[in-house]
């Protein structure tokens, strides 16, 4: 099973049943690196391996909202390619917040994002960034609106639950800054021929 998901199996067991679409399908995968790179096929869409950092803050950890918050993501189809629970230091928060440390609360969201473990993701697919801002919400949960993970989990800025990037180029350096590139898996998911593959 290993030796048939290494030599992309999966997909070609799905493309043997979605044979019937495969002519007029247009594919979004890059084929820059990795497993869509060997494919050899051409896409028109850049941006469907971007990536974004998600962190569930310690109150979303403490109060076990991580499952909640992952399956929102998941069911979106977006792809998890890197995840791992820890706690946090001064020196990264300091990297990860510089343009808030003129902030008077930059004392305060220290002392909240270092009371307890963070579960710190990357999440990939088309245009992730901007949408997983939408699905977290607006920073002050008071404005949040329902459907959010901020609007349906918290109710003060102070503890909102979750952090997500909130430009590509924001999310290359916070994801360069939470792991390293070991860290992140290049995979292929079962279902690609489906959610990635319009
Ligand atoms: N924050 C706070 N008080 C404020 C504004 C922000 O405690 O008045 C915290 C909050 O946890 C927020 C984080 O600082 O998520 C980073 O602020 P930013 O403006 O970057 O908001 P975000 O990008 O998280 O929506
Ligand atoms: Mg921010």
């Amino acid at each position: 099973m290993v030796l048939l998901l290494q030599r992309g199996g999966v997909r070609r067991i799905l493309q043997h049943f979605y044979s019937g679409n495969q002519g007029n399908t247009k594919r979004l995968l890059p084929a820059a690196d990795g497993a869509a790179g060997r494919r050899g096929n051409s896409t028109a869409v850049p941006d469907v391996r971007e990536r974004t950092l998600i962190a569930v803050k310690p109150d979303g950890v403490q109060r076990r909202l991580v499952g909640k918050i992952m399956q929102r993501f998941e069911q979106r189809g977006f792809k998890l390619v890197g995840l791992k629970m820890l706690q946090v230091s001064d020196d990264l928060l300091s990297q990860h917040y510089c343009e808030l440390r003129t902030k008077p609360f930059y004392p305060s969201l220290l002392q909240y994002m270092t009371s307890g473990p963070v579960v710190a993701m990357v999440w990939e697919g088309h245009k992730v960034v901007q949408t997983s801002r939408k699905m977290v919400g607006h920073t002050n949960p008071a404005e949040a609106q329902a459907g959010t993970v901020r609007g349906d989990f918290s109710f003060h800025v102070s503890r909102n639950v979750i952090h997500a990037s909130d430009s590509p180029e924001g999310a290359q350096r916070e994801i360069q800054l939470w792991f390293h590139r070991k860290e992140l898996l290049n995979w292929e998911c079962c279902d690609q021929a489906i959610t990635c593959e319009l």
